[in-house]
């Protein structure tokens, strides 16, 4: 039994319960959000040393987030952060994120993919704090900041890769799945494009032999596969929302009944699902027809 003995001496007094018992699987921020005026509950958060390895804000927080809060909140890791993850938090800015790292340097992971108020030269404060000493940041994502030019990633390139035992870097792959985080990754998730030359996500193509290395401008994609689109001798098939599918995809993917186009996986919950007959039909059609 992992049970705290506290736990088991007070077994059966406190209503909470049942709730403590599930900290540990929720988002530490969004919880503390929601919490922020039962003080046994934030109590609770704030003891709980595992939740606080890991800092997560995502959607719906991202949007709303101040510089503010966010080092508030993260005040009551007292330094014990590991990884911080900001995904698309607009309002973060180089202050927010250098305050949160200064009281937080042991994070060995920090992903602040789209924290667009984030400047090129903040992230490599950041990183440059988090990996002096004996500090050991292994994993960088900072796609969608603007900015960043190819000297800064030489910088953040040379600071982080030191701290990389395992120098191979993993192969970034094209489709929904890359937005689940995978130990394979490349420890820094932005690259100079082959084709461009700018600082952005760059794809391989998992067609065999295809040489289409090349950020997400240069080379359009199959959303599902990440196989390439040869614009000019076969077209991207058309699909229910914005995203490219390729023939093979598209031939595999449930269709609107009426106008016959697929939604990719990502976008399957756009889906009217009808209560009479079998398929589904997309939004357009959907707002057409009502
Ligand atoms: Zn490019
Ligand atoms: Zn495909
Ligand atoms: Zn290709
Ligand atoms: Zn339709
Ligand atoms: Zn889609």
């Amino acid at each position: 039994m992992m049970a705290k003995q506290e736990e088991e001496e007070e077994e059966g007094s406190s209503p909470n319960e049942a709730i403590f018992f599930v900290l540990a699987y929720l988002p530490v921020f969004e919880l503390l959000s929601m919490a922020r005026v039962c003080t046994s509950l934030r109590d609770a958060v704030k003891n709980d040393r595992l939740a606080w390895l890991r800092m997560v804000v995502d959607r719906p927080l991202n949007r709303r987030v101040s510089d503010d809060r966010l080092v508030e909140v993260a005040s009551m890791a007292e330094g014990r952060l590991q990884a911080l993850v900001l995904i698309n938090c607009l309002n973060i800015t180089d202050d927010g994120l250098f305050t949160l790292i200064h009281h937080n340097p042991l994070i060995t992971k920090l992903h602040i993919p789209g924290c667009t108020s984030l400047s090129a030269g903040g992230v490599v404060r950041a990183v440059q704090l988090l990996t002096k000493d004996n500090h050991r940041l292994r994993s960088l994502k900072i796609s969608g900041i603007y900015g960043v030019r190819r000297e800064d990633l030489q910088t953040l390139r040379g600071l982080v890769e030191h701290n990389v035992t395992r120098q191979e870097r993993g192969k970034m792959l094209y489709h929904h799945h890359n937005k689940i985080e995978s130990d394979d990754d490349p420890c820094i998730d932005v690259d100079i494009c082959p084709k461009c030359n700018d600082v952005r996500m760059v794809f391989d193509c998992p067609r065999h032999l295809c040489e289409c290395r090349g950020c997400d401008s240069c080379i359009v994609r199959c959303i599902e596969c990440g196989v390439c689109i040869k614009v000019i001798d076969q077209e991207a098939e058309a699909a229910a929302c914005a995203d490219a599918l390729c023939l093979t995809c598209w031939l595999k993917l449930p269709k609107c009944n009426f106008c016959n186009k697929p939604y990719c996986s990502l976008h399957a919950n756009h889906q009217y699902i009808l209560l009479d007959s079998p398929g589904f039909i997309c939004a357009t059609c959907h707002s057409k027809f009502n």
